[in-house]
């Protein structure tokens, strides 16, 4: 028998390769090495969702303080400091990136410091040196896209944005998807004039319908400026520093940053995988099968570089279920039904199961939906709406999606997440009792629901 270093090398020290890592080696007794070019704990907790949900605390605080003088205070001067907020969520990643090492060195995972390329089915290059393994597991995440036009030199993305040493006082957010709406609400609830910049008609593709709208309408009230069907074509950087953007819907603007997120793409230029056979779709995603298997016997692959659920704890799980079937001897698919999701827009979005659209297209379904103003909101008066919405199957009455566009929105679609998961039924629902004042009392106490849009066409 081959005999290597490792029983497992994982490329990439991310949310699923630490757990993967982590898991093989202390659950399951294997000898592992994980491979990282930059700082351990990847996209989510050093440039994605930790970073960012700070900045979403930091933004929030706006709000609080307008609702603050309903509630009878006075906060005179209140002012922001952007570098007092860059600067004290970078100490808390630093904190976060010591607790991630010392989580690997618990494990006995051993860090193999820079970059990772894949040389034969069981060995890997490390900056020259050459290490062996029995399994090879690719977790290298993604990394943003940006179109290919003039002047794209001059925008950042997520990564810069989240270090900026200065707010920019005028920003263009180009795209619609989860990351250009989450920057979009911070940097205008932070001062920023924000214009958000999308090629499609409504923010937030795949969303139901009318969470899409209702947040469009919030972050419209809160001054976002949507331009909607337009394309940026050229960016220029002006000789004072200001950009001008030409786009296709005939108009220029301008502004002191133009940040794009529109999307992201696998990390797998350069790590060798055709030369070792490992089959990887147009867009680079590596391919895997249920168990996160490639094309290649002792290769797998989890998390963003597969490009199936894009989610931190989605490739958590996909990292588990790999140790559990390579070194724990379970095979484990993971079960990608009904995963609630969020999106940390100003006000936010809680998500699990499907979109009214989804559901009329496999189903006849009743629709709920719940609009009021929040009680917190009430003494300030500022305008802000919450929207819930209950689809449910009209044949099982299997609650099949809830949405809520609102504050606390993602709080309480993971509970909502657990229910749907058990197949909770609409009565499940009613006969729930609800907890008063709350907003997520709501979910149990819609009993009417919206009237159907097929009848109204036949009548
Ligand atoms: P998304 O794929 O969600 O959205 C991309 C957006 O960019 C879409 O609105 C798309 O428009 C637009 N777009 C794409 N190409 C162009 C182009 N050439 N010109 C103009 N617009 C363009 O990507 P994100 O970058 O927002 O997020 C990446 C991933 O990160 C997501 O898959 C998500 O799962 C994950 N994520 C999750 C978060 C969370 O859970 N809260 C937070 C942040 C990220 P169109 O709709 O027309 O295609």
């Amino acid at each position: 028998m081959a005999t290597y270093d490792y029983d497992l090398i994982t490329l990439g020290a991310g949310s699923g390769g630490v757990r993967a890592s982590r898991v093989a080696a202390s659950q399951y007794g294997a000898r592992v090495a994980i491979v990282e070019s930059t700082r351990v704990g990847g996209t989510c907790v050093m440039r994605g969702c930790v970073p960012k949900k700070l900045l979403i605390y930091g933004a929030h605080v706006s709000e609080e303080l307008e609702d603050a003088t309903g509630y009878g205070w006075t906060i005179d001067g209140a002012r922001h400091d952007w570098s007092a907020l860059i600067a004290n969520k970078n100490t808390e990643l630093e904190r976060l990136e010591s607790v991630y090492h010392r989580l690997l060195r618990d494990a006995g995972v051993t860090l193999l410091e820079g970059r990772g390329r894949i040389v034969d089915p069981h060995t890997v290059e490390v900056d020259g040196k050459t290490v062996t393994a029995g399994h090879i597991l690719i977790a290298v995440g993604g990394w943003p896209t940006l179109p290919d036009i003039p002047g794209i030199e001059h925008a950042i993305t997520s990564n810069e944005a989240l270090d900026l040493p200065a707010r920019p006082d005028r920003i263009v957010v180009v795209g619609g998807g989860y990351i250009a709406v989450e920057f979009a609400g911070i940097f205008n609830a932070l001062g920023s004039r924000v214009t958000e910049v999308i090629r499609a008609g409504q923010i937030l593709r795949g969303f139901d319908e009318d969470v899409r709208a209702t947040l469009a309408t919030e972050m419209e009230k809160k001054g976002i400026r949507i331009r909607r069907e337009c394309q940026i074509r050229s960016i220029e950087k002006r000789p004072d520093g200001s950009l001008s953007l030409l786009s296709d819907c005939d108009e220029e603007m301008e502004a002191d940053a133009v940040m794009y997120a529109t999307g992201r793409a696998p990390n797998t230029a350069n790590l060798g995988l055709e030369e070792v056979g490992v089959e990887t779709a147009p867009g680079g995603a590596v391919v895997v099968d249920p168990y996160s298997r490639t094309s290649v016997e002792s290769i797998s692959a989890i998390g963003d570089v597969t490009d199936r659920v894009n989610l931190t704890p989605v490739a958590i799980k996909e990292g588990m279920a790999f140790a559990a079937s390579v070194f724990g001897g379970t095979p484990t698919p993971v079960d990608y039904g009904a995963i609630p999701s969020a999106v940390f827009s100003q006000p936010p979005i809680g998500t699990v199961g499907l979109t009214e659209g989804q559901a009329r297209d496999k189903e006849p379904v009743d629709v709920y939906i719940s609009r009021f103003r929040p009680m917190k909101v009430t003494l300030s008066g500022r305008d802000e709406r919450t929207m819930m919405k209950l689809i449910v199957s009209r044949g099982t009455d299997r609650v099949l999606g809830a949405h809520m566009v609102g504050a606390d929105a993602p709080e309480i679609i993971q509970g909502l997440g657990i229910a749907i998961k058990a197949g909770a039924t609409k009565a499940h629902f009613d006969a729930t009792v609800g907890i008063h004042p709350t907003a997520a009392e709501e979910f149990v106490t819609m009993r009417e629901p919206v009237p159907d849009p097929s009848f109204e066409h036949t009548e």
